[in-house]
């Protein structure tokens, strides 16, 4: 395989070659039109200058005298033309590549060869003298239409240019190329780095890698925020099997303990300390159970049958299910329903988060309390509290609350029966229906739990 460095290298030389050949190959052909159109206006600016001399001479005397003749050969030398002259009987009286000397008068000392080259093109021209016409005049150009010196070596010149820019350009692709590729290679290795990092749980070294490319960077910070929720998960993870361990490992060293003084005969079995003894596994039970609820809650798996939910009705149902409950402690619960709210959830999620809270509110609220729960709408926000009259949470609690295993008074909670978790599934639930949950409370005198939710039309 091939490196990712190597392969920008090697592509930025393959475009800048290809890209320098198309130059070198379209400047050329339009150069080398250019040329032959100017080389061909400049022929026939050439041509009319001889033809006027020509014209001019002949019209003076009706002859073209040796001095004359002479000044056309060094015109068609420097005009790098061949003239040939003809009498009106079409008979060969000068050609200015050969000797001097025959061409004296019209119509005398016949040429008897053929003057034309092969490889030159012939213009005729007619002379006139006194409206009759008395010679032809032809003007020879070479074939190949750049013929000058001048016109060649300015071609050659060019592609010499050429080639120079064409090895500039090649080294400075190599260059500029290996240069454009370390930098955008880099963050990648370092990227890579971070994800073995990652795949061996170093999730310290994730370091926040700095490219100015956007992608690269959204790339980093991905994998940077990746590394960041693995590694809470993993906090997360040992921290719930401590938890675990520790929950469990007091009562059933309780109950070990009573077990074993039971089987050695030195506590006696007891209708009230076998009930003991039951709560306790009962108390376990509902642990294990809350724990397994909350770990539902708490993965990314967990999955919402969401539907438009009426919340007073749901909440209604919730309410009238705990009547019987709260006039068993004497408590009095009021509700203050709104009309009819509705939001986009899961009814059997809604019902347990209502469930935890009323639950709470019981645990907590003294005989002969009071509790009120109230659903309004404000805005496009429904606004669900659980009021009591209850013990209340102190200050420093409040913000802990909804950790799990947390309890606001450890011996008084264990009383109730709560291992800490009830909150915890209600924060998780109310978060998977982008609500909020807030507590206000004031020890001795009671608690507000508020939820918020977005409504549906
Ligand atoms: P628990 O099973 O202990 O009730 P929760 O997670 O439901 O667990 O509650 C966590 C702690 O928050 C409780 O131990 C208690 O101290 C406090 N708390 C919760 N609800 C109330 C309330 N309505 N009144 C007073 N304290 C409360």
């Amino acid at each position: 395989m091939i490196s990712l460095s190597k392969r920008i290298t090697k592509n930025s030389i393959v475009i800048s070659l290809i890209t320098v050949i198309v130059i070198i190959i379209i400047s050329n052909i339009g150069i080398h039109y250019y040329f032959v159109d100017y080389v061909m206006k400049q022929n026939k600016l050439n041509d009319k200058e001889i033809i006027t001399y020509v014209n001019n001479s002949i019209e003076n005397d009706g002859v073209l005298d040796s001095r004359e003749l002479m000044y056309l050969k060094q015109q068609a030398h420097f005009k790098d033309v061949e003239l040939v002259l003809l009498n009106k009987d079409r008979e060969v009286i000068f050609i200015s590549s050969m000797g001097m000397g025959k061409g004296k008068g019209m119509g005398v000392n016949i040429i008897h060869e053929n003057p034309y080259k092969e490889d030159y093109t012939y213009i005729e021209e007619s002379i006139s003298y006194k409206k009759q016409v008395v010679a032809y005049l032809n003007i020879g150009h070479y074939k190949n239409i750049i013929t000058a010196k001048e016109d060649n070596d300015f071609i050659y010149t060019i592609n010499i240019l050429y080639a120079i820019s064409f090895i500039i350009a090649v080294l400075l692709a190599i260059i500029l190329s290996s240069y454009l590729s370390k930098r955008l290679t880099k963050p990648i290795i370092e990227i890579n780095n971070s994800t073995h990092n990652i795949s061996k749980g170093n999730y310290k070294q994730v370091k926040l890698i700095k490219t100015d490319t956007k992608e690269l960077s959204e790339l980093a910070n991905s994998i940077k925020e990746l590394a960041r929720q693995l590694s809470e998960q993993e906090e997360l993870r040992k921290r719930l099997s401590n938890d675990i361990s520790h929950e469990l490992r007091s009562p059933l060293a309780v109950l070990r303990s009573q077990i074993e003084a039971l089987m050695d005969g030195v506590l006696e079995p007891s209708p009230e300390r076998l009930a003991k003894l039951n709560d306790e596994i009962v108390r376990m039970t509902k642990l294990i159970n809350d724990l397994n609820e909350l770990s539902v809650v708490e993965s990314e798996y967990l999955r919402l049958n969401m539907a438009k939910v009426d919340i007073k009705e749901e909440l209604s149902a919730v309410i009238d299910s705990f009547i019987p409950l709260m006039e068993s402690k004497n408590i009095k619960m009021e509700k203050k329903l709104d009309s009819h709210v509705f939001i986009q959830g899961d009814k059997d999620r809604l019902k347990q988060i209502f469930v935890n809270l009323l639950t709470n509110a019981y645990k907590y609220t003294n005989e002969g309390g009071e509790i009120i729960i109230s659903l309004r709408k404000k805005d496009d926000k429904a606004i669900i509290s659980f009021k009591d009259s209850g013990i209340g949470i102190k200050e420093e609690d409040l913000s802990y609350i909804f950790q799990r295993f947390y309890r606001g008074d450890e011996s008084r909670s264990r009383k109730t029966g709560g291992a800490g978790i009830g909150l915890s599934i209600v924060k998780e639930l109310v978060k998977a229906h982008n609500g909020i949950i807030t507590v206000d409370s004031e020890l001795g005198k009671g608690s507000v739990f508020n939820i918020v939710f977005e409504t549906m039309k």
